[in-house]
């Protein structure tokens, strides 16, 4: 489990709301990527095992 920063949650839900946006990762500079997957869609940091977040039953 990863512990985020309001600051993160805000960066991860900048992303669900602008999927076409190019949003940085706070913590580790990198690229928050936008994914579907079924019908849930989960937004996370391209670093392995850094932030993340999404909405599941869309
Ligand atoms: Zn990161």
């Amino acid at each position: 489990m990863v512990t985020m920063s309001e600051q993160e949650y805000e960066v991860l839900e900048e992303k669900l709301n602008n999927p076409e946006k190019k949003v940085i990762c706070p913590r580790c500079g990198n690229e928050i990527i936008y994914e579907k997957r079924g019908n849930s869609i989960a937004v996370e940091c391209k670093t392995k095992g850094c932030i993340y977040g999404g909405i599941r039953g869309l």
